[in-house]
């Protein structure tokens, strides 16, 4: 456990509640603690309003039904959950002490904050491949969510980089929405379930290679080709497509935590049915502890679930 910065001279503000997180579950949780009359801080995090704001267009999203940009669709949820009485830090959390009465955490800049609840909602990173072009068209071509970004695809080209369940569900998402799929994948084998694998070796619109890695990403406003390295070749081949689906897997944001709370073998959060992590008053929601469905909608619906099952 971390000790307090030696250099803290302010007293601990102390509150009702804590949230980690500035996320669609950080967020729907402050609305609906601050309309319950807690006394809520949310501790942002350096990405404020959290992954969404990586998406020009949310399409699923319940209420926006020509869609709407993340980054302004978490605006509007910040300015909602300060009007419900939020307080809102743009801080990370850097040290936590989920075990003493009260809890407290510490931000970046030496503040320290003490509640009797904590809700940890910091989310989760999807992995990146690390090539170039993959930053620069990051949200304008290049996606990790085809059930988010899928209908923009219709009738287009798309790569699917990936071999295990998600990858599969990506690849089938996106042809059986039209979109022409070349799923590429750096091994011969794949993890991916066995009836997703019959589905996908069948389905007229996808196309697989194996051995075979991205190297780069090109184009211009958006995504137009990358170019393709396989294992037993020595030149490059450059292959076009309107977009890259990246399905290599999510890091969940829980490091802070892995010495104070269960985790799974991917650094999941473990909570009951109720939210509830392995240590008493502090709760988990959104893609932190989710391993499944990671969805803006679903993370909502969590932190709002979380605060209604405060004791
Ligand atoms: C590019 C992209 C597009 C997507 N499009 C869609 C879509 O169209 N529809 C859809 O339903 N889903 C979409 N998703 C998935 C969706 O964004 C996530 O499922 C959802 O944001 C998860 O919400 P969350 O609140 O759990 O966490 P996140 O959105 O990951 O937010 C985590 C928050 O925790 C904060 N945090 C992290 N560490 C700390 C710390 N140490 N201290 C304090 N705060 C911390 C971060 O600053 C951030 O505010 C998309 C994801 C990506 C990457």
């Amino acid at each position: 456990m971390e000790t307090l910065n030696k250099h803290t001279t302010q007293q601990p503000s102390k509150n009702d509640l804590l949230i980690l997180g500035s996320g669609p579950a950080g967020l729907t949780a402050g609305i609906y603690a601050g309309r319950a009359g807690l006394n809520t801080k949310i501790i942002a995090g350096r990405e404020r309003g959290g992954q969404l704001t990586g998406s020009s267009k949310v399409e699923n999203f319940p209420g926006f039904p020509d869609g709407i940009n993340g980054l302004e669709l978490m605006d509007r949820t910040i300015k909602q959950a300060e009007l419900s009485g939020a307080d809102i830090i743009y801080q990370d959390a850097t040290s936590v002490d989920l075990t003493s009465t009260p809890k407290w955490i510490q931000t970046e800049n030496g503040d320290k904050y003490e509640a009797e609840q904590i809700l940890i909602a910091t989310g989760s990173t999807p992995k990146r491949l690390g090539i170039k072009g993959e930053q620069k068209f990051w949200g304008r071509g290049v996606s990790t969510c085809a059930t988010c970004d899928g209908p923009l695809y219709k009738d287009k080209d798309v790569v699917v980089v990936g071999g295990g369940n998600n990858a599969f569900h990506e690849a089938l998402h996106l042809a059986r929405m039209g979109a022409k799929v070349k799923l590429v994948h750096r091994r011969e084998e794949f993890k991916a379930d066995e009836t997703l694998q019959e589905e996908l070796f069948s389905h007229p619109n996808i196309e697989i290679l194996t051995n075979s890695e991205l190297s780069s990403i090109q184009g211009e406003e958006t995504v137009k080709s990358v170019s393709i390295l396989a294992k037993d070749q020595e030149d490059e081949k450059q292959i076009k497509t309107d977009g890259v689906f990246i399905a290599i897997g999510t890091v969940p944001n829980t490091d802070l935590f892995s010495n104070q709370l269960e985790l799974d073998e991917a650094g999941h959060i473990l909570t009951d049915q109720n939210l509830k992590t392995s240590t008493d008053k502090v709760y988990a929601a959104g893609d932190a502890r989710d391993s499944r469905y990671k969805q803006a909608i679903t993370a909502a619906a969590e932190g709002a679930m979380a605060v209604m099952n405060l004791k």
